[in-house]
């Protein structure tokens, strides 16, 4: 299924305006891009509609292509994919992995508690299984959520170096789709990746507690393992994620050069000191290089 070569991607939700945090993920993802001679995608993951804002998607392309960013393939819209998600998950649950889930929020923080195990706030919960061996009778399907047997996922790390996660610890058995119809990040993410034969994953490090879900559901469905290269994320004076949830500012396209040698220099780079974007360009493909210590 996948390509030869190197093929990266930035793979943005609409949730509003590409701001100086996700620009350095969408520089990064470039740059390595580049540094390897490989090819660049742009995805657009539409998944969510509740949580996006109308005019986002086009507002993201069209600040990426004002600041120099050039897609080496289509755009791909995630909205627009849904048979893809549905084949792997006939899959999933064909070989016996998945299982509808009929507990609310409530019934797990509660039976969490019972078991003396309550998350910390912001913490993710720990499903504690209940409905691994079916429904109560007449209980609605509320999820679909596959198995995470006692395994420890290992994996490399570009930037962070060797990982490993205890998902039936960390996270237990998780959601790939609600009753609503609305697929789970983990799921599509996986299925794009490996559809569109991305072989090296370049986000920010909000990211990375995600990482081992989706080597899971790679594993399960016998899809190669991408690389993974974690950035840390841009803070806010309060040393909160810059977001678009928390107000973050849109970038503006006549301050595109400022606006990327900022991001570099979040990723450790010396200015280009570059008077135009082709300039710079030029300049951050070999900087990035030569801090990654990437040989082409
Ligand atoms: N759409 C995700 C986000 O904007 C990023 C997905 C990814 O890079 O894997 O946070």
């Amino acid at each position: 299924m996948a390509e030869r070569g190197y093929i990266g991607r930035f793979a943005p939700s609409p949730s509003g305006p590409l701001h100086a945090g996700s620009l350095v993920a969408a520089l990064a993802s470039r740059l390595d891009a580049l540094a390897h001679g490989g090819r660049w995608l742009l995805r657009i993951e539409d998944l969510d509609p509740p949580r996006e804002v109308p005019g986002a998607a086009e507002d993201i392309i069209r600040t990426l292509a004002a600041f120099g960013f050039t897609p080496d393939g289509p755009i791909v819209f995630q909205g627009q994919r849904h048979p893809h998600y549905q084949q792997a998950f006939d899959r999933l649950r064909d070989a016996g992995w998945v299982y509808p889930c009929g507990c609310t929020r409530k019934e797990i923080a509660d039976s969490l508690q019972q078991r003396g195990s309550a998350p910390e706030r912001h913490r993710e919960r720990v499903y504690p299984g209940t409905c691994r061996h079916g429904l109560r009778p007449g209980q609605a399907v509320r999820a679909w959520r596959v198995r995470v047997d006692d395994i420890v996922v290992r994996w490399h790390d570009e930037a962070l170096g060797d990982c490993e996660e205890a998902l039936a610890r960390s996270v237990g058995d998780f959601v790939l789709r609600r009753a609503d119809g609305l697929w789970a990040y983990q799921l599509a993410v996986v299925v794009d990746d490996a559809l569109q034969g991305v072989t090296h994953v370049v986000r920010g490090d909000d990211l990375l507690g995600a990482t081992a879900r989706q080597i899971h559901l790679q594993q399960l469905l016998g899809w190669p393992r991408p690389v993974y290269r974690h950035l840390p994320v841009v803070t806010d004076a309060r040393g909160e994620k810059l977001s678009k949830q928390t107000g973050a500012a849109a970038l503006r396209s006549d301050q595109a050069l400022p606006a990327l040698e900022q991001a570099l220099a979040h990723l450790g780079i010396a200015p280009t000191g570059a008077d135009s974007l082709p300039a710079f360009w030029d300049r951050a493909v070999p900087a990035w290089a030569a801090h990654t210590g990437t040989a082409r």
